[in-house]
C-alpha cells in the first residue's frame, strides 16, 4: 500500500511523507497506521521507516496487518493496487510513471487543526479519509520533496532500459525520461551538458574540510577545454542545519566521511564552471553548488552492483 492513515499525524499520508516525518520525528511509532478507507480500521504498519533509505531494497511502504472490512478498495489481496511496473501496465498508464519534483508546502510538517471545533477523533479521521479518497487518483503524478525516492526508482529499474525511457520528470510541463534525467559522470565535455538540473552521479569521497565544511569529491570528471577535472561540492554544515531531518543526514555523512571508501552520490543541478588566475595561469573548477540537502543522495550498496 502506497497510502495509510496516520493516528499521530492525523491525515492520510503517502509512505514517502510517513518517513520523512518519522526521521523528522514528527512521527515516533511506525504502527500507528491504519487502511486510508473510510469505516475500515485495519492496522497498518510502515516498513522500512525506521531504516536509512539508502540501505533498503525495496522502498519505504505500508503494511496492513490487521484485518479489512469486506470490499475495502485497499485490501491488495483483492485489488488491482499491488500492479506491476511492467510495459504493460506502464503503457496502459494503469500506474503513474510520472514524477515531479518540488519545493515543500510551508505547512508541510504542521499537523493540521480541525476546521469544525470540538470534533471527535473517529469523526476527523473519517472525513479526512473521505477527502482523500476523493481525490485519490492512481493516474496523477507522483510528487516528491527530495531526489531519494527517484533515485531509487532509478536503481531497480535500471536493468529495463525500455521501462526507464518510459518513467519521466516532469518540469514545466516538459517530461524528461529517466534515462536523460540521470546523467553518471563519465569523461563527458562540460559544454555538450544540459543547461537545466539534472541528476548527476558517480562514485565521490567524503571529507571534512575543517568543522564546518565537507567536500564531496566525485572519482570521475567532466572534460573541460581537453583537461579531465573531477567535479566537487563544498557543503557548509552551518547552512543546513535548521533541516529538520539533520540529525538524519549528518549521521550519514558522518558515515560516509568516517568509512574512507566512496559512496555513489547522486546531485540534483547544473555544473558550473570556476576560473581562477594563479601566478598567470587560468586554473578551473568544477563544482555543484548546491547546499539543499533534498538534491543530494549518497549510497553504498549500489556499488557493489554499479549503477549503470
Ligand atoms: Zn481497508
Amino acid at each position: 500500500m502506497d497510502y495509510a492513515y496516520s493516528l499521530e499525524f492525523k491525515e492520510v499520508i503517502d509512505a514517502e511523507k510517513a518517513y520523512d516525518l518519522y526521521q523528522s520525528k514528527i512521527i515516533k511509532n511506525k504502527r500507528a497506521f491504519e487502511c486510508p478507507s473510510e469505516n475500515c480500521t485495519a492496522q497498518t504498519t510502515c516498513v522500512n521507516i525506521d531504516r536509512p533509505i539508502q540501505e533498503t531494497k525495496k522502498t519505504v511502504h505500508f503494511r496492513a496487518y490487521g484485518e479489512h472490512i469486506d470490499n475495502c478498495p485497499f485490501n491488495i489481496k483483492r485489488t488491482s493496487n499491488t500492479v506491476k511496473m511492467n510495459d504493460s501496465n506502464v503503457e496502459n498508464n494503469k500506474i503513474s510513471n510520472v514524477h515531479i519534483l518540488t519545493e515543500r508546502p510551508d505547512d508541510y510538517y504542521i499537523i493540521k487543526q480541525p476546521t469544525i471545533p470540538n470534533v471527535d477523533g473517529d469523526q476527523l479521521k473519517n472525513d479526512r479519509k473521505k477527502d482523500f479518497q476523493r481525490n485519490f487518483n492512481t493516474n496523477s503524478p507522483k510528487k516528491h520533496y527530495w531526489i531519494a525516492p527517484l533515485v531509487t526508482t532509478y536503481i531497480n529499474l535500471k536493468e529495463n532500459r525500455t521501462i526507464l525511457e518510459k518513467t519521466f520528470l516532469k518540469k514545466n510541463e516538459i517530461k524528461i525520461p529517466f534515462t536523460t534525467f540521470f546523467v553518471e559522470i563519465n569523461d563527458q565535455n562540460i559544454d555538450n551538458i544540459s543547461k537545466y538540473p539534472r541528476i548527476y552521479y558517480g562514485k565521490a569521497f567524503f571529507n571534512k574540510k575543517n568543522s564546518n565544511e565537507i567536500e564531496i569529491k566525485f572519482s570521475s570528471s567532466f572534460c573541460i577545454d581537453k583537461e579531465f577535472k573531477k567535479p566537487a561540492l563544498k557543503l557548509d554544515l552551518n547552512s543546513i542545519s535548521t533541516y529538520k531531518n539533520y540529525n538524519y543526514w549528518k549521521k550519514r555523512l558522518d558515515e560516509a566521511i568516517e568509512s574512507n571508501r566512496p559512496y555513489m552520490f547522486f546531485v540534483y543541478g547544473v555544473p558550473s564552471i570556476i576560473k581562477w588566475n594563479k601566478e598567470n595561469k587560468v586554473i578551473k573548477y568544477i563544482r555543484f553548488k548546491t547546499s539543499k540537502l533534498d538534491y543530494m543522495d549518497l549510497r553504498i550498496k549500489v556499488l557493489s552492483k554499479e549503477v549503470k
